[in-house]
């Protein structure tokens, strides 16, 4: 397993971290700001959500690079299945900005219950069809897609995989090597079988997100801990994760409207690094 208490170069922000990516929160850094913090600060990555971005993909991720990070990632595409289901056009221009931003991956939350079905299983066969319409473009832009397995709580309305082996399900049926999963800890912290679920990932493991699950979890969206702070067992999780092979970025998202949201950016970043060299 890595050691990350000398070494941040693993270490990437998910902007979520800083309430950038919805209406209403955060301190409104620019990402050009958010840049120069995450440098200063020794991170390795940045991972932005869309609608951060516009129509400078190109030229924020020019910067990121020219201030020696890696763009980890983009999120996310819009939701594949369910009532809230997005185009096959806003997929591709999904796919279009993380190549624009030079973020290799791309993380897909995939929407949940197709409209006039019940349970999961139409709506498993519908999602590996939809995105199997959208591998070749994704290979051409050189963008890999991860389907991220969200916790049970979230099914209905958000997603229809909610687990690692769900996910790795959907890649077989899809069989296309540009698809693997992202394993977020506070989707999987609670799962006994995630070790022997990702021992069969095999390199299909295209993130691995960072936070914590709070013991008095107050809003299941907007409510995650700071890694240390919570009762997932971060150093088993990420010792499954890396012994399937994965040696990427790890991304801190912590989406805290009530708690970390409200502190000053800086003292958050400080945070997060200090908990990565010694928690994580
Ligand atoms: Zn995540």
């Amino acid at each position: 397993m890595r050691d990350f208490s000398q070494d941040t170069s693993a270490l990437a922000l998910n902007t979520a971290t800083l309430g950038h990516n919805l209406e209403g929160h955060g301190a409104g850094w620019s990402p050009e700001r958010l840049i120069d913090a995450c440098t200063e600060r020794g991170f390795g990555g940045i991972v932005f959500w869309r609608r951060e971005i516009g129509t400078r993909a190109a030229q924020i991720g020019e910067r990121v690079r020219a201030a020696g990070m890696a763009v980890a990632g983009l999120c996310r595409t819009p939701y594949l299945t369910g009532r809230d289901a997005g185009s096959d056009d806003e997929m591709r221009g999904s796919i279009d900005m993380a190549a624009a931003l030079g973020a290799p991956v791309l993380t897909i939350v995939t929407g949940g219950t197709e409209p006039g079905t019940t349970g999961l299983g139409e709506s498993r066969k519908r999602l590996a069809d939809r995105l199997a319409r959208h591998v070749e473009h994704a290979r051409a832009a050189g963008v890999r897609l991860a389907l991220e397995p969200l916790n049970p709580m979230f099914g209905g309305n958000r997603t229809c995989l909610f687990t690692v082996r769900d996910a790795l399900d959907l890649c077989d049926t899809v069989g296309d090597p540009q698809i693997g999963l992202a394993v977020d800890v506070y989707h999987v912290w609670w799962d006994r079988t995630l070790g022997e679920s990702l021992a069969r990932a095999g390199g299909r493991i295209f993130g691995y997100h960072l936070c914590d699950w709070l013991e008095d979890t107050r809003h299941m969206l907007l409510d995650r801990g700071m890694m240390g702070d919570g009762v997932a067992d971060l150093g088993a999780i990420r010792a499954a994760v890396e012994a399937a092979g994965y040696a990427g970025h790890c991304e801190v998202e912590v989406f805290s409207a009530a708690d970390w949201w409200q502190r000053p950016p800086e003292v958050v970043l400080d945070t997060v690094v200090e908990r990565f060299r010694t928690v994580c």
